[in-house]
């Protein structure tokens, strides 16, 4: 728990839970399928920084980001290895990728016009990830025109763009029956026989998470995970990650209430006896959903106490009656472990009505990113 007398709500990482977490995806694609870990949108909420000091010991292939801002910031880290960005980029944003040596998803022939026209001008290669979209919906070349689209990618990867990599994204392999994903890696199959690939091959890859741990039989040649490294489960019936971050803050206000007082904004909760509340230093400003207000629970010495009345943007009131005689000064745990007691990421999403992945990159920038690399948390 934190010591830092500033510290009034931290998020905590464990570096160590990161590790076994990727050597679990190792274990499940085998170890000569390339890793290529999606670090966007700071690493989900962990911080991109020491995510990557985490991970640059672990050899990835490279990293996943979804902005060319979030590749300048990797190579402003020293991240010598390929950065890729998964997303369409606005269309004045190729000569700043270029610069950077970030390869590039393209989903359109004028996205490989610009990329072209970028590494022209720059006098440097430009290198791109073929996106096909197989039933996402959002992004990529439809797998279903690729006689229309095919040899005019490929007449651009002979103008001097390098075909890094050939990919898609799956839509569904979170959920338990794995026929969505079957169809989508035959989609993608279709394509790759009929492309005219260059001879030097391209990077295949289509697994998120859930893809790599359900269905590693399509891992190909690289995986893409995100959300399982960073501690969330990926999907029904997989297996569970190492918890690797847990939310934390200080009670700095605790007080015995008389029946029929109330809390919070619109007065929502209403001791029905005499009762005591710890007021704690977090609130949605926080990323502490506001809809746990009156549903959730944080913990404090080790058992669950009852968030009173709805949640501000900088408190939250616990009902600490139950545990005896609770100081201010003492840490209340929303997410993570204490003694025997765990709340999970996924617990708080299905409270909140979201999903773990919104939690996680929710934690607010107010809170400072504490780094552990033992085994207790
Ligand atoms: C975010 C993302 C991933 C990672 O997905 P998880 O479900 O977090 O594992 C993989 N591929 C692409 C293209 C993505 O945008």
């Amino acid at each position: 728990m934190s010591t830092d007398p500033l510290a009034r709500a931290w998020v905590e990482v464990r570096a160590s839970a990161l590790r076994r977490n990727v050597q679990t995806v190792r274990d499940a694609v085998g170890e000569d399928v390339a890793l290529v870990p999606m670090v966007k949108a700071d690493a989900y909420g962990l911080g991109v920084a020491e995510v990557v000091r985490v991970l640059e010991p672990l050899e990835p292939w490279g990293y996943g980001v979804a902005a060319v801002a979030e590749g300048l910031r990797l190579r402003e880290l020293g991240v010598r290895r390929r950065v890729v960005v998964f997303t369409p980029l606005p269309p004045d944003s190729y000569g700043d990728a270029v610069a950077a040596d970030l390869g590039v998803a393209v989903s359109e022939l004028d996205a490989l016009r610009r990329l072209r026209d970028a590494a022209e001008a720059a006098g440097r290669p430009g290198i791109f990830h073929l996106e096909v979209d197989t039933g996402m919906g959002r992004a990529g070349f439809d797998w279903r025109r690729r006689e229309e689209w095919g040899p005019r990618v490929a007449a651009f990867a002979e103008q001097g763009l390098v075909w890094e990599g050939c990919f898609t994204h799956f839509h569904s392999a979170d959920e338990g029956d794995p026929g969505s994903v079957r169809e989508q890696w035959k989609r993608l199959r279709e394509v790759l026989e009929d492309l005219p690939l260059p001879a030097s091959g391209v990077l295949v890859h289509a697994c998120n998470s859930p893809g790599a741990l359900r269905c590693p039989e399509y891992a190909a040649d690289a995986v893409r995970p995100g959300i399982f490294l960073y501690g969330g489960v990926a999907g029904e019936g997989l297996p569970a990650p190492e918890p690797v971050v847990a939310v934390r803050a200080r009670i700095t206000l605790v007080r015995r209430v008389p029946p029929g007082t109330t809390v919070g904004y619109g007065a929502t909760y209403r001791a029905s006896r005499e009762e005591t509340w710890a007021t704690v230093a977090i609130g949605y400003g926080d990323g502490l959903p506001w809809a746990l207000g009156n549903r959730g629970h944080a913990l404090v010495r080790g058992r669950r106490a009852p968030i009173v009345g709805r949640i501000s943007m900088d408190l939250t009131v616990l009902d600490v009656t139950e545990i005896g005689d609770v100081r201010p000064g003492e840490v209340a745990t929303f997410v993570g472990r204490d003694g025997e007691e765990e709340i999970s990421l996924e617990e708080v999403a299905e409270l909140a009505g979201t999903i773990n992945y919104e939690i996680l990159t929710g934690l607010g920038g107010r809170l400072p990113r504490t780094w552990r690399d033992d085994a207790g948390y």
